[in-house]
């Protein structure tokens, strides 16, 4: 009982294993359907997804929350001394034979890497 891809988004898909729909009991032959009715209802599956969610297997799936945005993920770039190696509150310059490993406290000021 072959149904197509369009019937999902059809006014005539009747949701039922047993029945594809009321015009095509068997499914439409082909690839496409003469009596293809777009569901206004329904959303174009493959063009849009909400922010911070993605389709798997046809399902909308909500992300984990992201620590960051990109943007904030770009200012971190600019900013935090594992990639300037300098101490974004005085300028402090963290020596690079003895980088910390994960938090970049600054000895000087007191700058805390609140960020890992
Ligand atoms: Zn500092």
């Amino acid at each position: 009982m072959p149904k197509i891809t369009e019937c999902d988004r059809c006014l005539l898909f009747a949701h039922n294993p047993h029945l594809v729909c009321a015009v095509h009991p068997e499914g439409p032959k082909g690839n496409s359907c003469l009596d293809f009715r777009a569901d206004p209802n329904t959303e174009p599956i493959e063009l849009w997804e909400p922010e911070g969610a993605s389709y798997y297997d046809g399902k909308l799936i909500l992300q984990p929350q992201q620590r960051f945005t990109t943007e904030e993920k770009l200012e971190l770039l600019d900013t935090h001394p594992l990639f300037t190696g300098v101490c974004p509150e005085c300028g402090y310059r963290f020596p690079k034979d003895n980088l910390p490993a994960v938090h970049w406290d600054c000895p000087e000021c007191g700058w805390v890497d609140d960020s890992v």
